[in-house]
């Protein structure tokens, strides 16, 4: 068996602990006699399952009391919906501030339900950096200001929040939750599908204020009400219960390494290694603005095409895979989620080092 070092976007590389833990107990898990896969939502083993996964979630991200967790389907994009859904419902305003794709699908799902406004957007540059945003610019009487926190395509992150005053901040940390410690008091809601750096694709997590529960819009469909879910312990209906029960395994991993602030150090760790060589090289260049770069997800270019696409595949051939930029951007990026160890990223530098001299 030889694995390969995935640089994927998503859904990307899992702890190795992790997928043998899982392997050992795919035949039975504990003494239950049957698969995760297999058993009942309803029975004690699961509920056991998915309640220890929440309280592994709150002890890590340190989630306040006031706060409730959701095990959701219908990964991010459903949120683009039920964000407003569930949240436009006093002035049917909301702010939007556009980072990338994922914001701006988010924003054009709003705009379908009631006046959503687009604050400031960083797509004159292809969105290579962060907008500045100053209190004055937000609308006090928003119902919400969302947010796209890591910007999964192009590789920026927020790594200030803007100040939204009274009004609720929303953000879609898909591919940034767990990487980091960030303070979830400031905000009113937070969302991530699951399939970046929690788990495999399947389950979409939901942490949101009390306070904006149970204030839907009439017309919100039962599964899309945040309060259908809050009522039933995220089990109105069947949950994604593998996916929890691996994300529970992803949580207990974090937990042994010692929580997100060693996590952090790990990967600001991984990200300095390749910005760095990047700003040395004389081949390759980031695409974005330093002061905003992300953690996880790092897009890097030669300048031409060719030699793009030859890298891409001598890397593929050596074991580095999905390195190939998104199409919007060209080029190359390296996801290195909290699951990429620093060798894979040592390897890749020395990797692209070697390429350096060889086409310079
Ligand atoms: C991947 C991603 C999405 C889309 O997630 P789905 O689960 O496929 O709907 C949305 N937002 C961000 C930031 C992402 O990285």
């Amino acid at each position: 068996m030889a694995r390969v070092y995935n640089f994927s976007a998503g859904p990307s590389m899992l702890p190795e602990p992790v997928l043998k833990r899982a392997a050992d107990e795919m035949l039975e898990y504990s003494t239950s006699g049957q698969s995760v896969m297999e058993m009942s939502h309803r029975s004690k083993e699961y509920q056991a399952i998915i309640d220890q996964t929440e309280a592994d979630l709150r002890e890590l991200m340190n989630i306040p009391d006031n706060y409730t967790v959701l095990f959701l389907q219908g990964g991010a994009s459903t949120q683009f919906a039920m964000v407003p859904f569930n949240l436009m419902n006093k002035n049917h305003k909301a702010d939007y501030i556009i980072t990338g794709q994922w914001a701006k699908k988010a924003y054009k799902e709003a705009a379908r339900y009631g006046n959503a406004r687009v604050v400031a957007s960083s797509e004159d540059k292809t969105f290579s950096y962060i907008p500045k945003i100053t209190r004055d610019m937000i609308d006090p009487e928003a119902d919400y200001v969302h947010i796209c926190m890591n910007n999964t395509i192009y590789g920026t992150l927020w790594h200030e929040l803007p100040d939204t005053g009274d009004v609720p901040l929303v953000a879609d940390i898909s591919s940034c939750i767990l990487s980091e410690p960030i303070d979830v008091s400031r905000f009113g809601l937070l969302y991530a599908g699951a399939q970046k750096n929690v788990a495999p694709a399947g389950v979409t997590i939901v942490i949101i204020r009390n306070d904006l529960l149970g204030h839907a819009m009439e017309i919100t469909p039962t599964m899309l009400n945040y309060q259908t879910h809050a009522d039933n312990g995220s089990m109105f209906n069947t949950p994604p219960c593998y996916t929890i029960y691996i994300a529970g395994l992803v949580l207990k991993w974090l937990k042994e390494m010692g929580g997100l602030t060693v996590m952090q150090q790990k990967n600001r760790e991984k990200a300095a290694l390749l910005y760095q060589y990047l700003d040395e090289s004389k081949l390759f260049r980031g695409t974005v603005v330093k002061e905003d770069r992300s953690l996880m997800n790092v897009p890097f270019v030669t300048g031409n095409d060719e030699l793009d696409a030859k890298f891409v595949a001598a890397a593929k051939a050596a074991g580095f895979v999905n390195i190939k930029g998104h199409r919007s951007v060209g080029g190359m990026r390296a996801s290195i989620y909290n699951a990429m160890p620093l060798e894979g990223v040592q390897k890749l530098v020395a990797f692209m080092k070697q390429f350096e001299e060889e086409n310079l």
